[in-house]
């Protein structure tokens, strides 16, 4: 498998809780290196933007509030095939459902507040990393 890009996004309840140490620690343990990183807070147009796939679910202006209601962490992460590394290391959507030893097992408080996002396929990798970085901004 080749050394792929993937994008990542430590959530609003994770950047208030002071976690963002403790989570990148966990992308590194898993063999993941940071190669882009910077700290943001969103408008609500880019929310809605970013998040537009679910724009048709009930979840979804709930999801948008949440992603703007403090700063978040975004950054690009490096590894061999780190797409799938990342969402094995992130743990299930709900963290009713995470594996031990996940983010999301050990840091989110609920299916929406769930401590971090990544891209699930490469296509949207590419387009979620050129949403919020140049390529001046990404250092391997
Ligand atoms: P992910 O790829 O694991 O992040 O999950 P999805 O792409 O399915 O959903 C995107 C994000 O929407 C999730 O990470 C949650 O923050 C939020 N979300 C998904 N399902 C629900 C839900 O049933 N209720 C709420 N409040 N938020 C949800
Ligand atoms: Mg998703």
């Amino acid at each position: 498998m080749a050394i792929q890009r993937t994008f990542s996004i430590i959530k609003p309840d994770a950047t208030k809780r002071n976690l963002t140490g403790k989570i990148i620690a966990k992308f590194e343990d898993a063999g993941l290196r940071v190669v882009a990183s910077k700290r943001i807070q969103l408008t609500l147009a880019q929310a809605q933007e970013f998040y537009g796939v679910h724009k048709d679910r009930p979840f979804f202006g709930e999801l948008c509030e949440f992603m703007i209601s403090e700063p978040i962490v975004v950054q690009v992460l490096e590894g061999e095939n780190a797409i799938q590394k990342n969402r094995d290391v992130m743990g299930a959507t709900n963290p009713a459902d995470a594996a031990e030893g996940t983010i999301r097992k050990e840091f989110a408080l609920s299916i929406g507040e769930n401590s971090v996002h990544g891209s699930d396929a490469p296509e949207t990798a590419k387009e979620e990393i050129a949403y919020f970085f140049s390529g001046l901004e990404l250092v391997g």
